[in-house]
């Protein structure tokens, strides 16, 4: 009997294959969000996938869920991403959200008839958000007015709600910041023009402004003081789900890889039997299963004491794993490689956005660096030898 995840999974797979690989140039060339499609996966249950079966989720764990964009990155890296950003914002939410906010927005998210993302990041803090402008002030009546800007807010002007991560006060620091719930028609919420993005135009990107936005005090997802604690989570659960997309999009530019170069002929048989072509295309193969067993212990161990960690070494390892990947798989097709029709561009940009977004891969090694000096204080510290400078 199929368990739950493999219906899921495989329901993943023809999607991708029948509606995102035969569609997605098109989408490119239409630069407008496909919603016809994510549509279509929402009918598939990929719209709610941690959330409980009483609130029209699909009640995976993170660990089981996550390996969907793995089957979507197959197809696109932007879409997987777009959609596991709507999935972690509505987990948040049904994990998180007022009593009042889950009986409005909850069904509406889990099946997809509306969109969530996620907006943390501003024009002048990306890596760094405790330089984050954007103010909530909290008003007599309990309602929140929020002032400021957010940048790279995917699914601009085409999510139904922004999960919005502000701060309360103008102290320096985390303490007081807190993440609410911002429905896009609420009066003082704008768009800037959107992003020119090679590769995935289709996803509608630009600037959110919040001029004097006021929302209930129902709308609060993370109380204040727990906006970033609960921000780096989402953004762990974030981290792993891109290293889940990167392993499908390795998986497609080895298959396209293999597909040419078993069909160029040269000296007297093919590209790919080749010594050198095949020790190429082997270097990819291993580290396609170390990526995808990297990314799937991540997934298991987000929640517990090492999952920020765990993410870490997964967004550290697998997007570069990726891009290195999709130049190697590139170059098997010699010049045909850079021709539209393969796809390898597309691929190799959709690997290089993935190494910046939801923590770049220099704050990947942050984080790792910090646990190995933790690490290190735990150890008995080794003597360095006399005259080397000992204090
Ligand atoms: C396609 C795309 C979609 C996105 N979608 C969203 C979204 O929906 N919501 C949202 O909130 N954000 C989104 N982002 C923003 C994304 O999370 C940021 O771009 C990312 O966090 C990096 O911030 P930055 O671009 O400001 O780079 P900066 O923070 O300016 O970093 C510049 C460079 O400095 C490096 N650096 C920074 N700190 C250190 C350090 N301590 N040590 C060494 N190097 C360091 C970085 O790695 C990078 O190479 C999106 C970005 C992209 C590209």
């Amino acid at each position: 009997m199929t368990s739950h995840i493999d219906n899921i999974l495989a329901a993943a797979r023809i999607h991708c294959d029948t509606v995102i690989k035969p569609q997605v140039n098109a989408w490119n060339a239409a630069a407008v969000w496909p919603r016809a499609a994510s549509d279509q996966a929402a009918a598939l249950g990929l719209t709610g996938l941690y959330c409980p079966p009483e609130l029209g989720g699909q009640g995976l764990s993170l660990g089981d869920g996550i390996r969907v964009y793995e089957e979507l990155g197959k197809g696109d890296g932007a879409y997987a991403f777009a959609l596991s950003m709507h999935n972690i914002c509505t987990y948040a939410l049904c994990g998180f959200g007022t009593e009042g906010f889950k009986a409005a927005w909850a069904r509406d998210l889990t099946s997809g008839r509306k969109l969530a993302n996620f907006a943390l990041s501003e024009p002048q803090s990306g890596s760094d958000p405790s330089r984050m402008l954007t103010r909530a002030r909290i008003n007599g009546d309990g309602t929140w007015t929020i002032s400021g800007a957010k940048a790279w807010v995917s699914l601009a002007d085409e999510a139904d709600v922004y999960f919005t991560v502000v701060k309360t006060t103008d102290a320096p620091g985390h303490k007081d910041m807190a993440m609410i719930a911002i429905p896009k028609d609420t009066p003082g919420l704008s768009f800037g023009p959107l992003y020119d993005t090679p590769s995935y135009q289709f996803l509608p990107m630009a600037e959110m402004y919040l001029n004097e936005v006021t929302v209930s005090e129902e709308n609060i997802i993370l109380p204040v003081g727990q906006g970033l604690q609960g921000s780096l989570m989402a953004i762990d659960i974030a981290r792993v789900s891109i290293a889940s997309g990167c392993c499908g999009l390795m998986e497609a530019a080895l298959d396209t890889a293999l597909a040419y170069a078993n069909n160029r002929k040269m000296f007297g048989a093919t590209n790919l039997d080749l010594d050198g072509i095949q020790w190429m295309l082997g270097e990819v193969a291993t580290e396609l299963e170390a990526s995808r067993l990297l990314y799937r212990a991540a997934a298991n161990a987000l929640g517990t004491p090492d999952g920020s960690l765990m993410a870490a070494h997964a967004k550290r390892f697998v997007p570069d794993a990726a891009l290195k990947a999709v130049n190697t798989c590139t170059q098997v097709l010699g010049g045909s490689g850079l021709l539209a029709p393969y796809g390898m561009d597309r691929l190799s940009r959709l690997a290089q956005m993935l190494r910046i977004v939801d923590g770049t891969t220099e704050i990947s090694r942050v984080v790792i660096g910090r646990a190995l000096k933790k690490r290190a204080a735990g150890l008995t510290p080794l003597p360095v030898p006399k005259g080397f400078g000992e204090e």
